[in-house]
């Protein structure tokens, strides 16, 4: 696997709360709608392990998604996420909610898209993140994009730059380790 580059490494050693888009970052994107009506997503376990490992390091969370969806809801639930924003229509004035609500500057945060409707937030953050299979133009304006696709670890990469950067990798996962 190459080497992340330094640059990327220093953005995220200042970040305090990182931020994702729902639809194509926790999951691949897909929307699974039945005879009711009724919407199915999946979800990968691994990365909701990775958030539980980001909460264990003290780095805020929060999902901005511009889709609503009671399966989004049951979730975020059960990943105790902090801050949860759905059926949005404007991210950027979400962000900037976010910020004023947390106090935290655009150097202490990251946030994780893969389409246009990203940009606005991924144009302010300190550490800005594409999905790999996400919209292609979207890679020219952030910092960093994953090696894994949206909903198949993505976010659990992203979590482990940041806890590794942070030098917090060893600490959460320590009890992993113990014999
Ligand atoms: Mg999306």
């Amino acid at each position: 696997m190459p080497r992340t580059p330094s640059s990327v490494r220093d953005r995220a050693r200042k970040i305090k709360l990182l931020l994702l888009d729902l639809d194509g970052v926790l999951t691949d994107g897909g929307i699974v709608i039945d005879g009711t009506g009724d919407e199915f997503k999946r979800f990968d376990v691994r990365d909701g392990h990775g958030i539980r490992l980001l909460q264990r390091a003290g780095i805020r969370l929060g999902i901005i998604s511009g889709r609503a969806a009671k399966a989004a809801r049951h979730r975020a639930r059960d990943l105790d996420v902090e801050l949860f924003f759905q059926g949005v229509d404007d991210k950027l004035a979400v962000y900037e909610k976010i910020k004023r609500m947390t106090k935290l500057t655009d150097q202490e945060i990251a946030y994780v898209g893969d389409d246009m409707v990203d940009l606005p937030v991924l144009r302010r953050v300190g550490l800005a993140v594409a999905i790999a299979d996400g919209w292609q133009d979207l890679k020219q304006h952030v910092h960093y994009t994953t090696r894994l696709a949206g909903g198949r670890g993505a976010v659990r990469e992203v979590i482990e730059l940041l806890l590794k950067s942070q030098n917090k990798w060893k600490e959460v996962t320590a009890k992993y380790y113990r014999s």
